[in-house]
């Protein structure tokens, strides 16, 4: 969604935010039923790879990295499953709403939903934020918002080091 402000090639020279380290696995996205059938439907994807959850009545699912770091490294970083050698391996359908607004998030401060900027995005983390709130506030927190009020379950706890916007 920040496509406009960011570079591609910052982003294909990083791809930070498609893998973990074990302090950041609350990151996992959150994939929406729509999301997985679009998954299951495409022979070329695993679809074993995600742990299907019912919360709230609704089906959700996320993958579990736990098991996959090799060493004790706080830094380790373990990739998604649908992160493929040129990049995200997901189709618009298949790609989870976490994926397409990052580094925005939408958080939960004290019972007021919230636009977020997760701070450790190096291309965001060039530009002014004066830069990137403008940007949000004129294209996308009215939509942003109005999409995780819809899909509450994607509203995650606020973080006191995430930027409000
Ligand atoms: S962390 Fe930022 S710069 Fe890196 S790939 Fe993600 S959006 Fe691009
Ligand atoms: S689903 Fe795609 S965009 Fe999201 S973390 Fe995995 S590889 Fe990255």
């Amino acid at each position: 969604m920040l496509g406009e402000i960011l570079k591609k090639e910052d982003c294909a020279a990083c791809r930070f935010c498609c893998s973990f380290r074990r302090i950041s696995l609350w990151e996992v996205p959150v994939f929406t039923k729509e999301n997985i059938d679009a998954i299951k439907e495409n022979p070329t994807l695993d679809e074993s790879a995600l742990t299907v959850i019912i919360k709230d009545g609704c089906t959700l699912a996320k993958y579990d990295l736990s098991g996959n770091y090799k060493t004790k490294d706080a830094d380790e970083e373990v990739p998604c499953p649908y992160l493929g050698v040129n990049g995200c391996l997901l189709s618009d359908k298949e790609k989870p709403w976490d994926c397409k607004i990052w580094p925005l998030r939408v958080m939960n401060k004290g019972g007021e939903i919230v636009v977020a900027l997760t701070p450790t995005c190096p291309a965001v983390n060039r530009l002014e934020f004066a830069t990137v709130k403008e940007f949000v506030d004129t294209h996308l927190k009215k939509d942003i918002i109005e999409y995780a009020n819809e899909h509450p379950f994607l509203i995650k706890k606020y973080r006191s080091d995430f930027p409000i916007i």
